[in-house]
């Protein structure tokens, strides 16, 4: 009875190993890791988990390269990037597609996850001749007072399924021109795109002749990056996905006095206020909460609308929700694709149940749609009207759930858009400039993304990435983020024939 699904699987399966192929891996021995597909849900090949002594080796094998890598000058260092960039463009529908396969977004998001790719590499490469420290007037005479960025160490990158290539280039571009070398540990559900990755990079680093084990990968599930988090030879550890994961992470890397980046999950929230253009903000909306079927970290999960507009509002947003095409990502004009597995399914049918039994009215969505096999989860994306913020909308539901709660008053919207324990990212749509700064400013949005009359998600790469509260605090990607994968040494330097002490101190 299974026969259409197992044509499918296999034609997916074949369509993998020819992407991978073309993408210069090699077919990896079978194992006990199963690389899958959302499309149909079924196993697309097997490959082997990283042991213990596999994870020790590539650790010693990129603190090994980094010895002579933080010699490397930053502009030279930039070339790895250079090359890897243009075969990312080389690569990038192939890679695109291979997103697909293994993550569900459409073409248009995944081909967009390895332009972000590009445009992170380009970024750093301009970096590389940016790595500035300051220089400051020292209080004594013949003293210069400056400050050195040096590269940190081995940086430990630990990634979420759902950006399984962008977010590992954010890391890995700037970390490698900060004279950083990386050990990888992918979402256990995304392995192949990464084995594409890491060959990518070797390759690059090869071809202008720099050494290839300045990046290492290992593959395998939590305890893995376990590991990873308990050496100290990994002097930082930049990890994205859950806050359970955060929680479990941050601590171990604590007790070790290493560094963390974290990226965790978020809340996000837009404000729609009365003067807001709805036609605007209703495409905003759509794209920001049911775009990559709700399996971002920035996606769109609560609005929070004045009362006069509420109405017209939500009639919008339910028009817009039911003309949605849900579907095979690999389909030319589907605009959502399926959940990752099961458990995604199940986080979002309980929510449901929850915000209902709180008093919620669903308005639309939120059933699953027949797929081509038992083994597919493909969900309409839900609008769900709230009485009240109840505890089921303060939690992040990994899945296309959006919850209507209004408001009269902007400071009581403000109290309720910061009122959940993760602070990511945020929007207000309205033509009021008052309320747009109000918005912005120290008593507006708590989170680390503020936004004007766009969603809260897909950001671009020259601004810092990250939040506040739960979502774990870091900052990567654009602007000085940097300076998390660089350690700072202070300068003073004496060329006067006296010994001045600062503070005026005399010692003699
Ligand atoms: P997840 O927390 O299940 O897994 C993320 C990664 O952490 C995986 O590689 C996993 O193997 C690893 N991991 C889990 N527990 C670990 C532990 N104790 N020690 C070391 N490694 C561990 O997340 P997911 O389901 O893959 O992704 C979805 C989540 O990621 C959502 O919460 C989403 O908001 C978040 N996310 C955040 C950002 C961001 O930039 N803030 C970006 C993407 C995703």
């Amino acid at each position: 009875s299974h026969a259409p699904t197992d044509g499918a699987t296999r034609e997916l399966r074949e369509q993998t190993e020819k992407l991978l192929q073309r993408l210069g891996v090699e077919t990896p021995p079978p194992g006990e890791l199963s690389a899958r597909t959302p499309i149909t849900g079924r196993e697309l090949i097997t490959l082997r988990a990283s042991d213990s002594a596999a994870v020790d080796a590539a650790i010693t094998r990129a603190a090994t390269a980094f010895r002579n890598w933080r010699t490397v000058p930053a502009p030279q260092r930039a070339a790895v990037v250079r090359r890897l960039a243009a075969l990312l463009t080389a690569h990038q529908d192939e890679l695109g597609e291979l997103v697909t396969l293994e993550a569900g977004k459409i073409g248009a998001e995944a081909r967009g996850e390895v332009q972000e790719m590009i445009d992170i590499c380009e970024f750093a490469i301009g970096l590389s001749r940016q790595l500035y420290g300051r220089t400051m007037p020292s209080e004594r005479p013949g003293h210069r007072l400056m400050e050195t960025w040096h590269p940190l160490g081995v940086v430990g990158v630990i990634s979420a399924f759902n950006f399984p290539v962008a977010v590992w280039a954010w890391n890995t571009a700037v970390a490698l021109v900060c004279g950083d070398t990386v050990v990888w540990k992918p979402s256990e559900a995304t392995p192949l795109t990464a084995l594409a990755c890491h060959e990518l990079l070797r390759r690059a680093a090869r071809e202008v002749g720099a050494d290839p084990e300045v990046h290492q990968l290992i593959q395998g599930p939590a305890a893995i990056g376990e590991q990873l988090v308990d050496d100290s030879r990994v002097a930082l550890v930049s990890a994205t996905g859950s806050v359970r994961m955060g929680q479990r992470v941050a601590p171990r890397v604590a007790a070790r006095f290493g560094r963390c980046l974290l990226e965790l999950g978020g809340n996000n929230a837009a404000i729609v206020t009365p003067s807001a253009d709805l036609d605007l903000t209703t495409r905003g909306i759509v794209f920001a909460a049911a775009g990559t079927a709700g399996q971002r970290c920035t996606t769109l999960r609560r609005l929070i609308v004045h009362a006069s507009v509420a109405g017209p509002l939500l009639d919008r947003i339910s028009a817009a929700y039911r003309q949605l095409r849900v579907g095979n990502p690999l389909d030319e004009g589907v605009l959502v694709g399926p959940l990752i597995n099961e458990r995604a399914y199940d986080g979002m049918r309980s929510a449901l149940e929850r915000a209902l039994a709180d008093g919620g009215e669903l308005i639309c969505g939120g059933e699953r749609l027949e797929g081509p096999d038992e083994d597919a989860f493909y969900v309409r994306p839900a609008l769900v009207r709230m009485p009240a913020q109840t505890a089921v909308v303060r939690e992040e539901t990994f899945a296309p759930i959006l919850y209507a709660l209004t408001y009269h008053d902007l400071d009581a919207a403000i109290e309720l858009h910061n009122g959940v324990p993760q602070g990511l990212s945020s929007s207000i749509f309205t033509r009021d400039q008052r309320e747009a700064e109000r918005f912005l400013a120290a008593d507006g949005s708590d989170c680390g993304i503020a936004n004007v009359n766009i969603g809260t998600s897909g950001a671009e790469i020259g601004g810092a990435f990250g939040g506040e509260k739960q979502t774990g605090g870091g900052r990567e990607s654009g602007s000085d983020s940097w300076k998390t994968y660089m350690r700072r040494a202070t300068n003073t330097v004496n060329y006067s024939t006296e010994l001045p002490l600062a503070q005026g101190i005399r010692f003699e």
